[in-house]
């Protein structure tokens, strides 16, 4: 059975996490990670005993490519998280959680965050009826997101949500399949979201 090793794959045996980057074939039995979770390079894959500031590191990239952004738009995320009441790293992961390309791909419209992406950029989805084509658009308590009706017919989503039974749809939001239309009912808790992230190692990396 054929492994995926591409540059994706890689970045979860670096960040030694599944961060499930690759859509449907995460999910099919083929994933190189839960085959081999050594590091990606030319050590024969071994992991040093890590630093105080490696595990730090790490943890920011983890969730920082979990979510496919960049450094300059994840810190701009952090330091919004930081202007909010409340607790810095759970603020952190609800706004990142918030994000229309996210929304869109546990909506099951796409099967990545990077397909989300592309299909959000393309002018595929409208918030509240409205087109929104900007991936990093914050959806609000009780917002609809909808695929457009002359994209209901695009491969890409047809798929997606055809596979969406596999991995679920939050609590937090609803979908209504034939409608090709989903909810975010509530904001997010910290509780909703991936316990293993362990956000306080990146408020401490920023605030080294
Ligand atoms: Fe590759 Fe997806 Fe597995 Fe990550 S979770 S190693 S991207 S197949």
């Amino acid at each position: 059975m054929a492994r995926y090793t591409d540059a994706s794959c890689r970045i979860c045996r670096r960040e030694n996490s599944k961060l499930f980057l690759k859509g449907d074939r995460c999910y099919g039995g083929k994933c190189s990670y839960d085959r081999r979770q050594t590091a990606p390079g030319a050590h024969g894959g071994r992991r040093g005993k890590p630093t105080e500031y490696g595990l730090m590191l790490r943890e920011k990239q983890k969730v920082k490519r979990s979510y496919g952004l960049q450094e300059k738009q994840f810190r701009a995320f952090f330091e919004k998280a930081e202007r909010q009441k409340g607790i810095t790293g759970g603020n952190l992961l609800i706004l990142l959680e918030r994000r229309l390309d996210n929304i869109v791909f546990r909506l099951g419209f796409a099967n990545s965050r990077t397909q989300a992406r592309q299909l959000v950029s393309h002018g595929h989805f409208r918030v509240n009826g409205r087109k929104v084509d900007i991936p990093s658009y914050l959806v609000k308590s009780g917002d609809e997101v909808a695929v457009r009706e002359k994209s209901r017919e695009v491969e890409l989503v047809k798929n997606s949500l055809d596979a969406v039974g596999r991995r679920g749809v939050p609590t937090w939001l609803e979908l209504n399949k034939e409608g090709f239309v989903g909810k975010l009912k509530d904001l997010p808790t910290r509780a909703d979201i991936s316990p293993t992230i362990n956000e306080q190692l990146i408020v401490e990396f920023y605030s080294k």
